[in-house]
């Protein structure tokens, strides 16, 4: 189910149905279509992910799209440059919605090894221009993280990952740390 909450009100349709909603959720879940664009070192491991050994295709998230307008996730590898980040909102909004934004890497999240005391070139963070949906942490990730990225975010468009519906592997409980 596409959880309307969590989209932005202009995003929200009008008329809900929680049945059609999840039939969607799932029809989505199962065909992302990410975009082939990458700013720096983590796009590497995202090409990685997409290819033969890691095989992002087998959770239909391996088609990526030579063009935003045809694309519903963007993946932001990479450093955001202030100078790079009117072009990276550019392409977000030239996406159609629903669309969804994971941040893969430290930089992505944060800004990584390149945010320091006066430094003025680097965007903090992807969330600080654009909504992210999903975090992948590392410098850089390794392409097992970025599917386990995708997983998350399919589990956000099937009711949180409550159904299990959508999951490929057993997620298996959290050990308590004593
Ligand atoms: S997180 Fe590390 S690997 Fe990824 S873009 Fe930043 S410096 Fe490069």
């Amino acid at each position: 189910m596409v959880n309307h909450s969590l989209l932005r009100p202009e995003l929200r349709p009008p008329v809900q149905m929680a049945l059609l909603d999840d039939i969607l959720g799932i029809v989505r879940a199962n065909s992302l279509w990410p975009m082939t664009f990458g700013i720096a070192c983590c796009s590497i491991e995202m090409m990685a992910a997409g290819a033969s050994r890691f095989d992002l295709d087998r959770f239909g998230a391996g088609v990526f799209r030579p063009s935003p307008r045809q694309s519903d996730v963007m993946i932001v590898a990479g450093t955001i440059s202030k100078k790079m980040a009117p072009t990276v909102l550019t392409l977000y909004e030239q996406m159609p919605a629903p669309k969804w934004v994971i941040a893969m890497g430290n930089c992505a999240i944060s800004g990584g090894p390149f945010v320091y005391d006066k430094q003025y070139a680097i965007v903090n963070g992807t969330d600080v221009i654009l909504p992210v949906d999903v975090y992948v942490p590392g410098c850089p990730p390794r392409p097992e993280a970025l599917i386990q990225g995708f997983l998350e975010l399919q589990d956000k468009l099937t009711k949180g990952g409550k159904t299990n519906f959508i999951r490929h592997f057993k997620r298996w409980p959290r050990k308590e740390q004593p």
